[in-house]
C-alpha cells in the first residue's frame, strides 16, 4: 500500500510553470492531507484503544479518511455532528456516503466531554502534533526532490482549514512555505499556528475578498474549469480553488522571475461529487 511518496508533475497554467505535488494520488481512500496527517495512527498500534471519536461538519474530508483509517485499524468510530442536512440524509452522497459505508457511527448531538481509557480523541480536521510525523515525511519527500533538481529558490504554497500541514510544513523545510486562510479569516489562521508552534509561521496571503467556507463562487467554479482544461488535474472546491486565486494573484505580483513554484495538492476529491452538484445546479442550468 502506498501512503507516502507522490509524484512531482511539471504544470503550465495560464501561461506560467508550477509543479504540483500529488498528495490526491497518494491512495485512493487514503489520500491527501489527511493521510499525512493521519499517518501517526496508522503505523503505530494502539492495543488498548478500541474506538476513535471525532466531531465536525457532515461533509469533512477528514471524517471519511478517519473512517478508512479505523476500518483498517479494526476500530469503532464514533463521529459528532450539529446537525446533517436532511436532503443529505434522504440521498447520502460523497464523504457522508462512503464513510458511512466504513461503518462510521454518526451521532448528532454535543460531543461528550469524557471519553474512557479504550477511546483515542481526535480533534476537529486533524488539528493535533501528532500530525507532525506524516508532514515532516512530506517535507522530506519535497527536500529530496529539490536536492536532485538543484533547486534552490523553492516557493511552496497550500490553502488552509487549520493551517496544521502548512504549520508542519515550513517547520520542516529550508524553503518558504505560503498559504492562504479558506476556512475562517487570517487571524483565526494566526491563532491556530500559535496553538501548535510559537514562531516560524507560515506566510498568510491575504485574499482579495471575504470568502464563506462551502458557499459557492462564480470566481471558484471557473478557476476549477480552468485548471482542469489547461492542467488536466481535478482540484478541490473547498480549498484548491480559493488557493490557486491567491497563488497565481502572488505569483504575478514577484518581480523576481528566478524562483520555482510548488503547489501542494491535499486531496479530498471525494468531497467534489457533492460540490459539483451543487456548483452545476447553480451556474450551468
Ligand atoms: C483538510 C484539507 C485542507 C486543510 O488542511 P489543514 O491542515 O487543516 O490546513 C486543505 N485541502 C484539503 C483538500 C483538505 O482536505
Amino acid at each position: 500500500m502506498n501512503y507516502t511518496n507522490s509524484p512531482i508533475q511539471k504544470i503550465t497554467f495560464n501561461n506560467q510553470k508550477y509543479f504540483v505535488k500529488r498528495d490526491d494520488l497518494l491512495n485512493p481512500d487514503f489520500s491527501g492531507n489527511k493521510a499525512r496527517k493521519f499517518y501517526y495512527y496508522l503505523i503505530n498500534d494502539f492495543p488498548n484503544i478500541k474506538k476513535i471519536v471525532s466531531f465536525g461538519s457532515a461533509q469533512s474530508n477528514a471524517m471519511y479518511s478517519l473512517s478508512v483509517l479505523c476500518k483498517l485499524k479494526g476500530l469503532k468510530f464514533d463521529y459528532y455532528v450539529d446537525h446533517i442536512a436532511s436532503y443529505l440524509k434522504e440521498n447520502p452522497l460523497g464523504n457522508y456516503k462512503y464513510a458511512l459505508e466504513n461503518k462510521m457511527n454518526i451521532i448528532e448531538n454535543e460531543l461528550p466531554t469524557y471519553f474512557d481509557e479504550e477511546t483515542l480523541f481526535i480533534s476537529e480536521g486533524g488539528a493535533l502534533k501528532e500530525a507532525s510525523l506524516g508532514i515532516e515525511i512530506l517535507a522530506n519527500e519535497i527536500k529530496t526532490w529539490a536536492i536532485e533538481n538543484k533547486i534552490e529558490n523553492l516557493k511552496i504554497f497550500l490553502p488552509s482549514g487549520t493551517g496544521t500541514t502548512a504549520l508542519y510544513l515550513q517547520k520542516y523545510l529550508p524553503f518558504e512555505v505560503l498559504t492562504c486562510a479558506c476556512v475562517g479569516d487570517e487571524d483565526y489562521l494566526k491563532k491556530q499556528f500559535l496553538v501548535l508552534e510559537k514562531d516560524n509561521h507560515p506566510t498568510i496571503i491575504q485574499r482579495e475578498k471575504k470568502y464563506h467556507f462551502g458557499k459557492l463562487y462564480k470566481e471558484f467554479y471557473e478557476i476549477h474549469k480552468e485548471l482542469k482544461k489547461q492542467t488536466n488535474i481535478e482540484f478541490d472546491f473547498l480549498y484548491d480553488n480559493l488557493g490557486w486565486i491567491c497563488f497565481e494573484k502572488y505569483r504575478n505580483s514577484l518581480n523576481d522571475k528566478n524562483n520555482i513554484f510548488l503547489y501542494i495538492h491535499q486531496g479530498g476529491l471525494i468531497g467534489n461529487i457533492s460540490m459539483l452538484e451543487r456548483y452545476k445546479f447553480k451556474y450551468d442550468k
